[in-house]
């Protein structure tokens, strides 16, 4: 098997990995490239035969739906099969702009699997793993053929919800694996032990013994955060949201409901003027955007009795630009309610230990050195974009 990392050995997002065997040649990710620079432009990812038609691809598997995962499955040549999770497939199709009508019809037509079901695609057996990441329906990829075995990890971390979940299953891998590729977007931040996200639950809980009013600014594809969130508020009390945020979690509890309480009896209600009254009296958690119709919605309610609490990565509030401050400036008092996507770098640790992989390929991250310094007994591979490396 082969390896080559096309986009992401030294960047956080607009990733795209190949695995290739001698027949077999397969994508993971087609990712966008973060803008957090003021008029930043993304390139386009440009792959023979993935982007264009000089050369052949078998397949684009879809590791999560964030956009520096999946934007560029715009430039992906059509004929080429996609493969991707089946409630990330249905959000997608919610979350698209009207017009995108070519789009909606290639995600429409992508296949998608069942967590931990194996499937081929041409010598190619791929394992789905469900995994912990700020993006529900998120997942690792066990890549296995002709006796070697890659498990790419897509943006992960263990202190989420399904953290014990993703540990359970490395441990069957252990020792087991050519190459790992796991992601490294904690190398370059404070080795803090994370905030476990049920800790953000009970802090909202604790709100909302203080606040009567409390504004959540939240990513809507956050969809677990906000379930957990909808169940912080006691009874008597509303959680209310938008129309869209309401159908991500319609969405979640249709497809997800039977397995964990988590996704199920989400109570919500979608903001409309005429409950505000009731809205006001009782009290409320309300999902909002940096928006004017949320910004008329924050005023409308006693400021003394009002938070916002900011659940969203810090560099959106701090990087130039930003109209975050003035929104978060809505209510007298803010207060930040987040914890990061991404495993932390003794997590990263943890993890690499556990699965004694041969080699280790750091990406997704700005500081792939420094996977060295931090496990100085495994053997980390540092690639530049496009190089390949065989197994
Ligand atoms: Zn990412
Ligand atoms: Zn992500």
């Amino acid at each position: 098997m082969q390896i080559i990392v096309h986009r992401g050995t030294h960047q956080i997002g607009g990733v795209a990995t190949e695995i290739r065997t001698s027949s077999t040649r397969l994508l993971v990710d087609m990712g966008e490239e973060l803008g957090l620079t003021e008029n930043f432009t993304p390139k386009p990812l440009s792959i023979p035969g993935v982007t264009d038609a000089n050369g052949r691809c078998d397949g684009v598997l879809f590791t999560h739906h964030h956009a520096d995962h999946i934007g560029q499955l715009k430039n992906v040549r059509p004929g080429i099969a996609l493969y991707m999770g089946a409630l990330a497939k249905q959000m997608l199709l919610l979350t698209l702009p009207p017009g995108e009508n070519v789009l909606k019809k290639r995600i429409a037509a992508a296949h998608t699997f069942t967590p931990g079901k194996r499937f081929y695609i041409g010598d190619i057996a791929i394992t789905p793993v469900l995994t912990d990441h700020s993006a529900c329906d998120s997942y690792m990829f066990l890549l296995e053929s002709g006796g070697k075995r890659i498990l790419h990890t897509g943006d992960f971390r263990l202190h989420g919800f399904r953290g014990k979940g993703v540990c359970k299953w490395l441990k069957r891998l252990s020792g087991r694996l050519d190459a790992l590729i796991i992601e490294g977007t904690a190398l370059d931040r404070p080795a803090a032990w994370p905030v476990a996200e049920r800790i953000l639950q009970q802090q909202l809980r604790a709100y909302l013994k203080r606040y009567k009013y409390v504004f959540v600014l939240a990513a809507a594809s956050n969809v677990e955060r906000i379930c957990a969130f909808s169940k912080a508020v006691p009874r008597g009390k509303y959680f209310i949201c938008d129309a869209y945020q309401y159908r991500l979690l319609r969405l979640i509890q249709q497809q997800w409901g039977a397995f964990s309480p988590l996704y199920r009896d989400i109570k919500a209600v979608v903001y409309t003027p005429r409950l505000e009254e009731r809205f006001s009296q009782r009290g409320f958690v309300m999902m909002v955007r940096d928006n004017r119709k949320f910004r008329e919605i924050i005023r409308r309610f006693d400021a003394d009795k009002s938070l916002l609490l900011y659940s969203l990565w810090d560099g959106y509030r701090t990087r130039p630009g930003s109209s975050l401050a003035s929104f978060l400036a809505l209510t007298p008092r803010w207060a930040p309610l987040h914890t990061s996507g991404h495993a932390a770098p003794g997590d990263l640790q943890r993890v690499i230990a556990a699965l004694s992989p041969q080699r280790v390929i750091p990406i997704h991250t700005q500081a792939p050195a420094r996977l060295k310094a931090l496990c100085p007994g495994a053997s980390v591979v540092l690639p530049q974009d496009g190089e390949a490396l065989d197994l």
